[in-house]
């Protein structure tokens, strides 16, 4: 099944909403990427930039510059994925937010209270996202520390490499490593490059691009999981899996399984998503029934009480928010 076919068996009437959802992702997930770029290349223009002011401009106060940068770029890079982290849990759970509040706009439920909710939710999957420790036991704030310390690492590492060079020479190819990746200082400054050889990465900001995909990831899910466990309208998500997935993964798995083998979980026991980093699966709600909820919501209306599943709901979800 294509990605856009999954989204769409899931998603059903609201079809158009869920693609709205998908392209924002996408979206963001580009714009991610080209801010991280303009992060790094704003980092390597200070260094530079302080290079150059220095009076003993040596491979010392290169280093220097480097491992004075670390915390302006470390506070650049956790105000990114900040903000990733907010609209990857708001656009999580977009979808659901438009079902619910056209649904119960038909039951004749006010929404107020309901939208109250969501953006209670909506700030609680942003907390779930930074309070996450993963695989490793590293928490979001450690994360983006040791992107820092491995920046400073790498460019010490090839200003290292360029002892008995000429320093601006140095200066210039950490300046184009850092801008154009590896392949640029090996084409300009192949003795450096003999040096350093295989230690240094084809990119400098490969591991923040990776944290910063994942954490938009991850926060699409908890959005979605979160909206749907505060709305009456979604129970089940549909894995779907991405149609740029390389090779077969756990990925596949999670796309088949579930009761009916076809990727749909309810929201409570779906699996851990993102399921590795860089995954661009996505998780798509899929709705009941709504013409069944509409008139349990209005049966509701006139008597509580015959609608336990909707009382629950609006005991633990709704009621605070009247
Ligand atoms: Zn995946």
């Amino acid at each position: 099944m294509s990605e856009l076919d999954g989204i769409k068996s899931a998603s059903g009437d609201y079809y158009k909403w869920a693609l709205e959802a998908r392209k924002k992702y996408l979206l963001m997930l580009q714009q991610t990427d080209e801010t991280i770029a303009e992060l790094y290349i704003a980092s390597i223009n200070r260094i530079i930039q302080e290079f150059k002011r220095g009076k003993n401009k040596n491979l010392k106060y290169l280093l220097e510059a480097i491992a004075k940068d670390v915390d302006k770029f470390n506070e650049d890079l956790a105000k990114v994925i900040k903000s990733v982290v907010e609209d990857g849990a708001e656009n999580g759970m977009y979808f659901t937010k438009q079902v619910s509040t056209d649904v119960l706009k038909k039951a004749g439920v006010d929404i107020v209270p309901f939208i109250k909710s969501m953006e209670f939710n909506r700030k609680r999957a942003v907390q779930i996202s930074f309070a996450r420790s993963h695989k490793d036991g590293l928490k979001l704030s450690e994360r983006i520390w040791n992107v820092g310390q491995h920046n400073k690492k790498i460019m010490s590492d090839i200003v290292r490499a360029g002892t008995g060079e000429d320093v601006v020479t140095v200066a210039r190819s950490l300046e184009s490593y850092v801008k154009k990746g590896k392949t640029s200082i090996s084409a300009n400054y192949p003795n450096m490059m003999k040096r350093m050889g295989s230690r240094i990465p084809a990119n400098l900001d490969y591991n923040a691009l990776r944290l910063a995909r994942t954490e938009l990831t991850a926060a699409y899910g908890e959005g979605v999981l979160a909206s749907a466990k505060a709305t009456p309208v979604v129970k089940y998500v549909k894995w779907v899996i991405s149609s740029s997935h390389p090779r077969k993964d756990i990925c596949d798995t999670n796309a088949t399984g579930g009761p009916n083998g076809n990727g749909i979980y309810e929201a409570m026991s779906c699996p851990i998503y993102p399921a590795h980093p860089n995954c661009i699966c996505t998780l798509q709600p899929a709705p009941e029934n709504t013409t069944v909820v509409v008139d349990k919501l209005k049966a509701w209306l006139k008597n509580p009480q015959s609608q336990p599943e909707i009382e629950e709901w609006y005991q633990t979800h709704y009621k605070m928010f009247e």
